[in-house]
């Protein structure tokens, strides 16, 4: 059987998946697994296409320390108990840069230049950058693809890519790249499928998760994203604090002696719902509390999504639907009810009773902006590129072969 392996390396965990492949366009999974708690209590679980555990382990922290480590466990455990036939690997990868705007075959040159965007993204890149290496290593026929959570945004004018800093440093590539590329571009996929009017109109994607952010979405395209040079900036997120005036940054290194090593981590750490509250990044643990550090950060939470509505509204001249995706826009009816009351002035009516059952339209029919509810699954659109480019590389492969026979000529 014929599979694709798809990993999602992330600065604290790693995801993994795999899919049979039975033909161009067909995609089953058929493995979901997951190594989470590294480096405190490494946990491997994965589960079949039916849900039935196959392997739910946990390691020492000193055995799993780091993501590299994690790689390596989940590949052990996949090798040994799998027996795979894999045709391809696709890794979702950060930070394309300016250079990559789609899915790429990956040789060490594309690595090479991977490697300089490091700075860029340094807690997601080296990780992503691990397992392409090691498979490079140890497997190096198999066809490796990188797929970018930047690419989807490549195609901003220069208006919504530029910082109003000297070109320079545009040139070397501080820019507004936009991130969580993968999940807007299955969401718009599934917004042409189920509702394909409203794909061709104005529609703010609103992607909920640890990581958050809004895209905005023009006849399917990405035209704005409140995230920018690095995957901090736009709204609050679990443990990073969303747009911050840089003078803040300045305070911390001038007034409380901090190193950029140290902001970084603060930065990507313990800001956002946690620093905020004071009590978790976790919505569901904040939703249950009565602490005001905890009702404080939702309140912030839904306030930055509203304003952030606002800009991405003015962005697209006008809005025609609202989409909530990922963790706390997936499953949190609550959120949800109060971002759609923010909105009102955009239009939103919810349907209480569709939002509480998680219906996949949340507006009343005679709303003037239509909210939905539309899963994201950045694995599968991992899977449908890593498989789209392996097959024109062979038909390309295989054009070249039979011009060659014919004596007609090589191809560049
Ligand atoms: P993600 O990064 O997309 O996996 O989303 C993870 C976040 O979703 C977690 O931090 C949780 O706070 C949030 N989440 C997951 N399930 C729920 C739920 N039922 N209610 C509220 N938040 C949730």
């Amino acid at each position: 059987m014929d599979t694709i392996l798809v990993d999602n390396a992330g600065s604290s965990s790693v995801k993994f998946q795999v899919f049979e492949t039975g033909g161009p366009s067909r995609l089953k999974r058929i493995i979901k697994g997951q190594v989470e708690g590294i480096g405190t209590r490494p946990r491997l679980k994965a589960q079949g296409a039916d849900g039935a555990v196959l392997v739910d382990e946990t390691y020492g922290p000193d055995v799993v320390s780091d993501v590299p480590g994690a790689i390596r466990e989940a590949g052990a455990w996949l090798r040994t108990s799998q027996k795979l036939t894999l045709i391809a690997v696709g890794h979702r990868v950060v930070h394309g840069g300016p250079a990559y705007s789609r899915p790429t075959l990956i040789d060490s040159k594309v690595v090479e230049k991977l490697e300089r965007y490091i700075p860029l993204a340094p807690l997601h890149q080296p990780n992503n950058l691990a397992p392409i290496q090691a498979f490079l290593k140890n497997s190096p026929g198999l066809p490796q693809v990188a797929c970018f959570d930047t690419a989807f945004h490549r195609g901003h004018s220069a208006v919504a890519d530029h910082y109003a800093i000297p070109e320079q440093l545009y040139k070397e590539g501080v820019r507004r790249y936009g991130f969580h590329g993968l999940s807007y571009e299955f969401v718009a996929k599934r917004m042409q499928e189920l509702f394909p009017e409203t794909a061709k109109s104005r529609v703010i994607v609103a992607h909920l998760g640890s990581g958050a952010s809004m895209c905005a979405l023009a006849d399917g395209r990405s035209v704005e994203s409140t995230m920018g040079f690095t995957a901090l900036d736009g709204l609050p997120m679990g443990t990073r604090p969303g747009q911050i005036d840089p003078g803040v940054v300045l305070y911390l290194m001038s007034e409380k002696g901090m190193s950029a090593e140290a902001i970084q981590k603060f930065l990507y750490n313990d800001c956002g719902l946690k620093g905020l509250s004071g009590i978790s990044n976790d919505m569901r643990v904040l939703e249950t509390g009565d602490e005001p550090g905890a009702k404080l950060a939702i309140d912030y939470f839904v306030y930055r999504i509203s304003l952030y509505a606002g800009m991405l509204a003015a962005a697209l001249g006008g809005l025609d639907a609202f989409v909530f995706t990922a963790g706390i826009g997936e499953n949190s009816a609550g959120i949800r009810a109060r971002i759609a009351k923010k909105l009102g002035w955009l239009g939103a009516e919810l349907d209480a009773n569709a939002n509480a059952g998680g219906k996949p339209v949340i507006s009343r029919p005679q709303s003037r902006l239509k909210l939905f509810v539309i899963p994201t699954d950045e694995e599968l659109m991992i899977a449908e590129h890593t498989l789209a480019v392996i097959a024109a590389d062979r038909l390309q492969k295989t054009g070249y072969r039979e011009t060659a026979k014919s004596g007609a000529g090589s191809h560049a």
